[in-house]
């Protein structure tokens, strides 16, 4: 059983524990700690990256799904009982809370801007995958993508609190959370103030401020009546942003005109 120091500070980097198993599986080296700042795979959020002891973490996972361990693979071994310092690689765990938080801030806006519920969602970018429980045909679509947008930026702009707690079990049927817990027990919930509560195991940002701007990619029709829409958010949409922008100026500049005339320029050589 692993102390969850992410739940603890989300912004914490460094931290010492202690090395309570230590074993070698298919040529991987894996440990244990009593204590961990490395966030494991789960609930569609990749695992954290860093040093412990100074040797490199590659993966992170939890054996049982919602069980209590922690496994970090490592590149070389460590000792049982061994005492040791670990960093997490921030930048990396950055861009995870932006999406992660992002994510929360863009389910609350589709519930509010058109009553889509939220049924899955992948953060393993540097888009945000997410999946709604209805299909509404392409032309709606991209009216609710144009409202959710704005609605999810202006979330942004309104710099809205974010923060976790637990609840116990005999409690959770009286929140009024955007869905129901997935596991049994006490339930781990993340607030935006005055605009979302849903259960969730993952890291998240401070503030709603931190994750934009939030940007819309698109949408394609899922499996049934489903739609999955395409974003990023934070550093994630801005670099999209400079890459398009690049591009469009290279194109621009092939054909002598401003970034808003290449359509009509592309149009009079077909
Ligand atoms: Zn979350």
């Amino acid at each position: 059983m692993s102390e969850r120091l992410f739940w603890q500070d989300p912004y914490a980097t460094r931290f010492e524990a202690t090395v309570t198993r230590a074993w070698e599986e298919g040529g991987r080296f894996l440990v244990e700690l009593d204590r961990t700042l490395f966030y494991p795979t789960s609930g569609g959020q990749p695992h954290d990256t860093g040093t412990l002891g100074g040797v490199r973490v590659l993966d992170v996972f939890e054996p049982e799904k919602h069980g209590a361990r922690i496994v970090h693979v490592l590149e070389a071994p460590l000792e049982e009982g061994a005492r040791v310092e670990g960093e997490i690689d921030w930048s990396r765990r950055y861009r995870h809370m932006q999406r992660h938080t992002g994510q929360h801030i863009l389910s609350q806006a589709f519930l509010r801007a058109a009553q889509w519920n939220t049924i899955a969602v992948s953060l393993a970018g540097p888009e945000i995958h997410i999946d709604f429980d209805v299909w509404p045909g392409p032309e709606a679509a991209g009216e609710v993508l144009e409202q959710a947008e704005a609605l999810a930026n202006w979330a942004v702009y309104a710099n809205l609190a974010v923060s976790a707690r637990e609840v116990p079990e005999a409690q959770v049927p009286l929140l009024p959370l955007r869905r129901m817990p997935k596991v049994r027990g006490a339930v781990r919930v993340v607030e935006i103030e005055d605009w979302d509560l849903a259960p969730c195991g993952g890291t998240h940002l401070r503030s709603t401020a931190e994750a934009g701007p939030i940007k819309l990619l698109g949408f394609e029709k899922g499996k049934k009546k489903t739609i999955r829409v395409y974003a990023r958010s934070g550093w994630e949409a801005l670099e999209d942003y400079a890459a398009k922008h690049r591009t469009l100026k290279t194109l621009a500049a092939r054909f002598s005109s401003g970034v808003f005339d290449v359509p009509e320029r592309v149009k009079k050589l077909e």
